[in-house]
């Protein structure tokens, strides 16, 4: 129950094992479509170009600025939290000019903000943000942010690593031009992919571009050899053939399951666990209406020892909770509901867990309390 990676499922770990075929092989070109449709179901959208790249979340980030961004380009790089951080180092590395939206540690990117720096500077022709904030716990208005950013002329950039089977996301519907995000997190499958999709306009861009990215191995007019459309395709790199095998199970149970119903049960498990943590005495550090229930920021506990209690719960309780970061390190803790993890059982193990750990620290709780507290919100 940390920020990521999330559990892992039977099914997918057991998908994970099966024998290795080529990357070419036609039986794996027929799961790869299967992939990229169940994707596109996933993010929501039509979307010819969407992929998964061959490595962690992280690399689907510089997938977009790398082929989106040309040097010079001006982008709006929105900053509340340490992923909005590597966003902006990401871009300049990729040889935007970036403007930095800076918001306190906590908050939700601004729209109003945003739309004053579009207005500020009419050559800004990228705009990135993060949709949900791991390190903060934070969900921003990804709907308004990408309206703006199409008014303005300019294509969105959408961090959407942890939202992904999370939380209500609709690729199409809100214009959203370039969108990466992380096995990992909500899809609770084995770290080390980026499914990634582009809007026509990005692909245009990157497909008039005046000069190659800078990258061989993340370059989209390249890579769409290989993933593109037709029988036609051509060795480009060796796919991570069984991480596939294992994304394409994860992705049919997120669609067996339904995304609607996989968003509304995150919201079910996160309203028990904030009634069983309000019994603790344990404070949420971000407000109700921009929480993600995927991601619980919450206070420390005057006088409890930060360490002592992680440790604690992974050695006696075998659960594993996230520490705070960056501003919030020492002083927060990061509970994950992500995916395969949400679930009823989580919550009431997480909620006696700590509560036990935090009354033989002196904190006035009871467990018992905080699992009935839990318990009366499914009734
Ligand atoms: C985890 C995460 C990333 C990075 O993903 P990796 O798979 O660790 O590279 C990027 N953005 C957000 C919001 C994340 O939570």
């Amino acid at each position: 129950m940390g920020p990521g990676p999330s559990d892992v499922s039977e099914r997918v770990l057991k998908a994970l094992s099966q024998q290795t075929v080529g990357h070419l092989d036609p039986s794996f070109v027929t799961l790869m479509d299967e992939i990229k449709s169940l994707l596109q179901y996933a993010f929501q959208t039509k979307n010819e170009l969407t992929i998964p790249v061959s490595a962690p979340g992280s690399a689907g980030m510089e997938t977009c600025f790398m082929n989106l961004v040309e040097p010079g380009d001006k982008a709006l790089v929105c900053i509340n939290g340490v992923f909005g951080g590597r966003m902006k180092e990401v871009a300049s590395r990729a040889g935007a000019k970036v403007t930095a939206l800076e918001f306190e540690w906590g908050e939700a990117v601004d729209p109003a903000k945003v739309e004053a720096a579009l207005k500020a500077d009419p050559d800004i022709s990228i705009v990135a943000f993060v949709h949900a904030e791991t390190s903060t716990g934070v969900r921003s208005d990804a709907k308004a942010i990408c309206a703006l950013a199409q008014q303005h002329n300019c294509l969105s950039i959408v961090d959407a690593v942890t939202s992904l089977g999370g939380i209500d996301l609709n690729v199409d519907e809100w214009g959203i031009d370039a969108i990466y995000s992380g096995t990992q997190k909500c899809l609770s499958c084995t770290p080390g992919l980026a499914p990634v999709s582009f809007s026509q306009k990005a692909v245009d861009r990157i497909k008039a571009r005046s000069g190659k990215s800078d990258s061989w191995f993340l370059d989209l007019n390249l890579v769409m050899g290989y993933w593109g459309e037709g029988v036609k395709r051509a060795y480009h790199h060796t796919a991570p053939v069984n991480s596939l095998y294992a994304l394409h199970e994860a992705l049919l149970i997120l669609h067996e399951e339904g995304l609607e119903n996989a968003w509304q049960r995150h919201s079910q498990h996160h309203n028990a666990l904030v009634a069983g943590l309000d019994s603790l005495g344990i404070k949420m550090l971000v407000d109700a209406d921009i929480r993600l229930p995927e991601l619980n920021t919450v206070a420390i506990p005057e006088g409890i020892d930060d360490a002592a209690v992680r440790s604690a719960l992974l050695q006696r309780f075998d659960l594993e909770i996230g520490a705070g970061l960056g501003k919030f390190a020492g002083n927060a803790w990061r509970i994950g509901l992500m995916g395969n993890g949400c679930n009823k059982q989580n919550v009431m193990h997480c909620l006696s867990a700590l509560g036990t750990v935090l009354a033989e620290q002196g904190h006035d709780c009871d467990p018992a309390a905080a699992t009935t507290a839990a318990e009366a919100t499914y009734a």
